[in-house]
């Protein structure tokens, strides 16, 4: 689903997720990155850097090490980059209202043609995360047994070295906590130390703290508040110009219960 959908979804007068935007990382670089979700229902959004923005699947039941593990991935709209920095709370009643942990982070390695097996709705490729590495793939499928819809996928841990079976591929129940900050959803949420507001633009949200500095900018010499939050906002947002443009109004449509 393209950025546009995106923002299509999302009514900005009322929820905190980010509007949307092209960005990208620096050359070569695919970010990878799972944030749990505790909304309605507690799910993994499964996101990979792909063209500039975050392709993504909402994943029930999270990962499993397990190959035999095949887990149901509903695809969703693409989500902006900067939104992978994201942890913390999101206003109940709003667009993915409720917690948001940073589960896992890292890189992605394509096996093959990225853009041709997306669109052919076969992913493979290799997980460099805190968490999560190895062979995987995401696979399209309209099997009944999944509803028969377009959306939705599975995501398979190939055999390799690092596949497993039995407890020990429940990651999910035993690494639960954030890759990033190491806290639990109910210290996130308690925490409230972060938050999305997205009746602003995405560099307003940056701009008022809503993620994280990383942290090769903030041990960089420039310690000054202004100073720093002026380089995240250039690295996030790519300069002024974009920040423009995210400010052009988007009608909201429904909640996509991402
Ligand atoms: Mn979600």
């Amino acid at each position: 689903m393209r950025l546009a959908d995106y923002n299509a979804k999302r009514n900005f007068g009322i929820t905190s997720e980010p509007r949307g935007k092209v960005a990208a990382s620096k050359a070569g670089a695919l970010r990878y990155l799972i944030q749990k979700h505790a909304a309605s229902h507690l799910h993994y959004d499964f996101r990979l850097e792909l063209n500039g923005v975050l392709l993504s699947w909402a994943v029930p039941k999270g990962p499993s090490l397990d190959p035999a593990d095949k887990r149901l991935a509903m695809h969703t709209e693409d989500h902006p980059v900067e939104y992978g920095n994201f942890e913390g709370t999101i206003p109940r009643g709003q667009y993915g209202g409720g917690t948001v942990m940073l589960w896992d982070t890292g890189m992605w390695t394509p096996l093959g043609d990225a853009q041709d097996a997306y669109k052919k709705g076969r992913l493979k490729f290799e997980l460099h995360g805190k968490k999560l590495t190895g062979r995987w793939t995401l696979v399209r499928t309209r099997n009944a047994k999944y509803g028969g819809k377009a959306e939705a996928w599975l995501l398979i841990k190939e055999a390799d070295q690092i596949a497993t079976r039995g407890a020990a591929a429940k990651i999910v129940d035993s690494q639960p906590d954030s890759a990033v900050t190491g806290r639990s959803i109910d210290e996130i949420a308690a925490a409230k130390d972060r938050e999305w507001h997205s009746n602003r633009s995405v560099s307003d949200n940056v701009e008022a703290g809503a993620i994280r500095v990383p942290k090769k900018m903030a041990a960089s010499k420039a310690r000054s508040p202004a100073t720093v939050k002026s380089r995240a906002m250039a690295s996030q947002d790519g300069g002024s110009k974009n920040v423009k443009n995210a400010n052009v109004k988007i009608a909201g449509v429904k909640n996509a219960g991402d």
